[in-house]
C-alpha cells in the first residue's frame, strides 16, 4: 500500500506572500505551495504512476490509501485502517510518503493519536 494523506495544516494567520494553494515556480528549482512536500508531491508521483501499474503484469496488487484530516489530530486515518482491513485482510507493506529529510523511517508510535501525522493507530493485523 503506498499512502498519504490529502490535506494540509491550515494556511489562516500565516504571511503567505502568494496564494498556498497555488503552486508557484520559485526559479529556484523549487515548486512552492502549501503541502507541496507534505504531501502533494508524494501524492503526485504515485498517481503518475497508475497508468504503467495497469498495464504492468503485477504479481500483489498495488493499494493506494489516502487519508484526510491528518493535520488536525489523525481524523481520518482510522477510518481508512479499518475500511481498508475490512475489505483486503491484510497487505504485506506500507509505505507513507511521509517528508523525512530523505532519511528512512521504518517505524513510528502505533495507537499515540497526539504525535503529529504519519502516525498509523494499530490495526487488528499489527502485533502489539
Ligand atoms: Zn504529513
Amino acid at each position: 500500500m503506498l499512502s498519504g494523506h490529502t490535506d494540509v495544516v491550515p494556511v489562516a494567520g500565516q504571511p503567505w506572500s502568494s496564494d498556498p494553494f497555488t503552486l508557484r515556480d520559485g526559479n529556484d528549482g523549487r515548486l512552492y505551495g502549501r503541502g507541496t512536500c507534505d504531501m502533494k508531491g508524494f501524492i503526485a508521483c504515485v498517481l503518475s504512476m497508475v497508468p504503467a501499474w495497469v498495464k504492468a503484469p503485477l504479481q500483489q496488487p498495488i493499494y493506494l490509501g489516502f487519508s484526510y484530516d491528518e493535520e488536525i489530530g489523525c481524523v481520518g486515518a482510522p477510518s481508512l485502517i479499518k475500511r481498508f482491513y475490512e475489505r483486503y485482510s491484510s497487505t504485506a507493506h506500507v509505505i507513507v510518503g511521509e517528508p523525512t529529510s530523505m532519511q528512512p523511517v521504518v517505524a513510528q508510535k502505533r495507537g499515540d493519536k497526539s504525535a503529529h501525522h504519519g502516525n498509523w493507530p494499530r490495526s487488528p493485523q499489527q502485533p502489539s
